[in-house]
């Protein structure tokens, strides 16, 4: 299956439906084929709107849970902006069409091994991916001006907040793995930090240390 003008269609048709407005966020969504995130037998199903595996036991994430958390991340095209959680490289291609500069980190190197091959194929210059724990964030890069995580967490990283800017935002998810998890929204203000609940999610837990692969 190709990312026709068929496929795009149906693909725009769900996100829109379920709730993702933004046009500068579904017109990046048009333009990243999700296909060439997803090797073997799952890449058939690359243009549904549902998770599928990816090597090192991980998830790519569902398409509208994608372009959502985007939505809520309201990146600029001057943001520098960090996620943690590359897994196949799809939500940093998404933000390298929005964004000035991406930053994404993973605990396997495995996976950012293959994410940096997608992103030379579909030249997508502006992402740096590394191999970290990225609860630490990443200190020789900071302050950003947006923080994605793509994998739960109890509670938003320490690291990650004090790496945000004022005026920043970060979207997590929060929560412990094998229960409701929500999606959040933090924003940084002089005097400290607003929270905002989004809705219930289902993610990967956030890891310590790196992967053994
Ligand atoms: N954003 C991805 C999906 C992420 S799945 C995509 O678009 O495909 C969650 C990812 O978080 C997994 O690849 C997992 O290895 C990674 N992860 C979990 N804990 C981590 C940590 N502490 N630091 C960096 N990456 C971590």
């Amino acid at each position: 299956m190709s990312f026709d003008a068929e496929a795009k269609m149906q693909f725009l048709f769900a996100l829109r439906s379920k709730g993702v407005t933004d046009t500068t966020v579904l017109s990046a969504m048009e333009k990243v084929d999700r296909g060439a995130f997803i090797r073997g037998y799952f890449a058939e199903r690359a243009y549904e709107d549902m998770p599928l595996p990816i090597a090192c036991g991980q998830t790519i994430s569902q398409p509208s849970v994608v372009a959502l958390m985007t939505q809520a991340l309201r990146v600029g095209p001057r943001d520098k902006v960090l996620e943690v959680g590359t897994g196949s490289g799809y939500q940093a291609a998404i933000l390298s069409h929005l964004a000035r500069r991406v930053y994404t980190v993973d605990r396997h190197r495995r996976l950012v091994a293959a994410s940096r091959a997608v992103f030379d194929t579909l030249e997508l210059t502006n992402i740096t991916a590394f191999t970290a724990d990225g609860s630490f964030g990443l200190p020789d890069q900071a302050p950003f001006d947006r923080i994605i995580v793509t994998a739960a967490a109890e509670d938003p990283p320490g690291p990650l907040l004090a790496q945000l800017k004022i005026g920043g935002i970060m979207v997590l998810p929060v929560g412990q793995s094998d229960t409701v998890q929500h999606l959040i929204r933090v924003t940084r203000h002089e005097g400290g930090f607003e929270y905002d609940e989004l809705r219930p999610v289902r993610f990967v837990p956030l890891v310590e240390g790196l992967g053994k692969d």
